[in-house]
């Protein structure tokens, strides 16, 4: 288990994740992540207008006023030329697992395609209750690091979003103006507010995964 603090995009990574036993697929990655207008100022910022660009172009992601969500992918009922059919042939003959979908960043091999800070606050701090991080003492002292950072990530995007609606700009309306603005906000939100004190750049702790049937430990 590693730590990263990294400010607002700080993450957690679980090497068991790579050979899951609840998926070894997909693990828990069946869901449709939903980028906010925190993720996009974010994005907008650090070179990433053209992810920005690619979700907005795409056919797979539902855009609301103030949010991005990226379908998850039914392997059963797609079947279009390139990596969904790939991986809906990977998936295939694991097709009797309970999540029929996966993530469209998911890969059979790799996992998550979209490097860590790129990931939503969601991504890039789930892990399943079966690893029971928040029993061990020593991971114990960051529950209240990523709290702050949740409610800080809250406060963000409730600002980012009340602000274009204020000028009458979102996702959906006036697109360019709302991405000019979320761009500008969000440089002028840092540097984030200082973060609770007292933790390391990283830290890797070592935990026991007996929470999930058929996992070993590692240690
Ligand atoms: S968090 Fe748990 S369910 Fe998700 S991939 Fe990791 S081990 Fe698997
Ligand atoms: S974005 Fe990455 S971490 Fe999040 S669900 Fe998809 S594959 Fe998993």
């Amino acid at each position: 288990m590693v730590f990263h603090n990294a400010g607002m995009r700080s993450g957690i990574e679980c090497s068991l994740c790579a050979r899951c036993p609840r998926d070894r697929i997909r693990g828990c990655c069946t869901i449709s992540p939903v980028f906010l207008l925190a993720d996009i100022g974010y994005f907008l910022n650090n070179g990433g207008d053209e992810f920005v660009n690619d979700l907005l172009d795409s056919p797979y992601v539902d855009i609301s006023a103030d949010q991005l969500m990226v379908n998850a992918i039914d392997p059963s009922s797609e079947a279009s030329p390139g990596t969904s059919q790939v991986r809906a042939a990977s998936i295939a003959p694991f097709s009797h697992l309970s999540h029929p979908k996966t993530c469209r960043f998911h890969h059979p091999e790799v996992g998550c395609r979209i490097p860590m800070s790129y990931r939503n606050m969601v991504c890039r701090q789930f892990l399943c209750p079966g690893v029971k991080l928040w029993k061990d003492t020593r991971a114990r002292r960051w529950v209240d690091f990523w709290l702050y950072l949740q409610e800080e990530e809250i406060r963000r995007q409730q600002l980012l979003a009340d602000k274009c609606a204020k000028q009458g700009f979102s996702l959906l309306a006036r697109r360019h103006e709302c991405l000019r603005l979320v761009r500008s906000m969000y440089r002028d939100l840092q540097p984030a507010p200082r973060l609770p004190d007292g933790y390391p750049e990283m830290e890797i702790l070592v935990l026991k995964p007996t929470g999930i049937p058929g996992a070993k430990a590692t240690n």
